[in-house]
């Protein structure tokens, strides 16, 4: 299937590894002219290089803080009005909600909810204008289906998935879409990093912690980024344009609901 996406535009953020990282590759692959943002210079040179290597498409590299106004007008100076945005930063740190302070809540806010939203707030009028426009944000199966020990993920991702919902029936009828993508477990770094957490007051390796996961999960695997990459790819695409405000979750079945 031709997702008609060459010659779009796409900004990516949190793209230099992970799941922001396959969904630059996915657009990138389908034609698709990519920014991507993080604020490592070297590992996002990195994946700059890789996915020009691997699609030979045009892509422009923003080493930047997407949860700051410099860093937002710094990516969007570099890849004018996208087509195409994915939201994406990384996710709050773990913890017990009675440790947290006002300002680790605000900046779980800052980074989980309201940088999405300023995004959104700086390309939607003109997709509008173009009557075109995808936007996705990368949020977490906790949405729907709360962790633990990640409260500030929980609670400042419901608030943008309460957002989106609204906004997304406003705008449809300018063929702007607006989706979110709820990964459950994905190789990526970001899971090492929360297995770790937990392999700690476990007093147990990581390893040991991420092998006993796969009893959780009915696909008895954990979820490959290219996966969710090309989930991304197909909610931007031209064949997507009747699909808005909808909570993709991507977990491998481990969501018990019926719907
Ligand atoms: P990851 O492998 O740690 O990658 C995160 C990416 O975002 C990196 O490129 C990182 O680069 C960039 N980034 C982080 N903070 C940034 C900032 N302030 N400004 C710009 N770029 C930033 O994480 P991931 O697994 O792909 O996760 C992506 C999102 O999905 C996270 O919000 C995570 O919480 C959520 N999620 C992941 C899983 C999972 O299993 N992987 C499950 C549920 C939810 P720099 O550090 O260089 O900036």
């Amino acid at each position: 299937m031709d997702l008609q996406l060459a010659g779009k535009t796409a900004l990516v953020c949190g793209a230099s590894k992970g799941l922001g990282y396959a969904c630059a590759m996915s657009l990138a692959r389908e034609g698709a002219a990519v920014t991507i943002v993080a604020r490592h210079a070297n590992v996002l040179e990195e994946a700059a290089k890789a996915i020009r290597e691997a699609t030979g498409s045009s892509v422009t590299a923003v080493a930047a803080d997407i949860t700051t106004p410099e860093g937002r007008a710094a990516a969007l100076a570099a890849c004018g009005m996208p087509d195409i945005l994915v939201t994406n930063s990384g996710g709050p740190q773990p913890g017990d909600f009675r440790d947290w302070s006002q300002d680790d809540w605000m900046a779980a806010l800052n980074a989980n909810m309201y940088t999405p939203i300023a995004l959104i707030q700086a390309v939607i009028d003109t997709m509008i204008e173009r009557r075109h426009g995808r936007i996705i944000n990368i949020t977490s199966a906790a949405v729907k289906m709360p962790i633990d020990i990640l409260g500030l993920s929980n609670g400042a991702r419901a608030g943008l998935t309460g957002f989106v919902a609204g906004l997304a029936r406003q705008v449809i009828q300018h063929n702007v879409t607006i989706n979110n993508l709820l990964p459950g477990p994905f190789e990526t770094d970001r899971l090492r990093q929360t297995a770790a957490t937990k392999a700690e007051k476990a007093g147990k390796t990581v390893d040991e912690v991420l092998k006993a996961r796969l009893d959780g999960i009915p696909a008895r695997r954990y979820g490959q980024p290219p996966e969710f990459g090309d989930a991304c790819a197909y909610l931007c695409s031209g064949q997507a344009g009747f699909i808005t405000g909808q909570n993709l979750v991507l977990d491998g079945g481990i969501y018990p609901g019926t719907l």
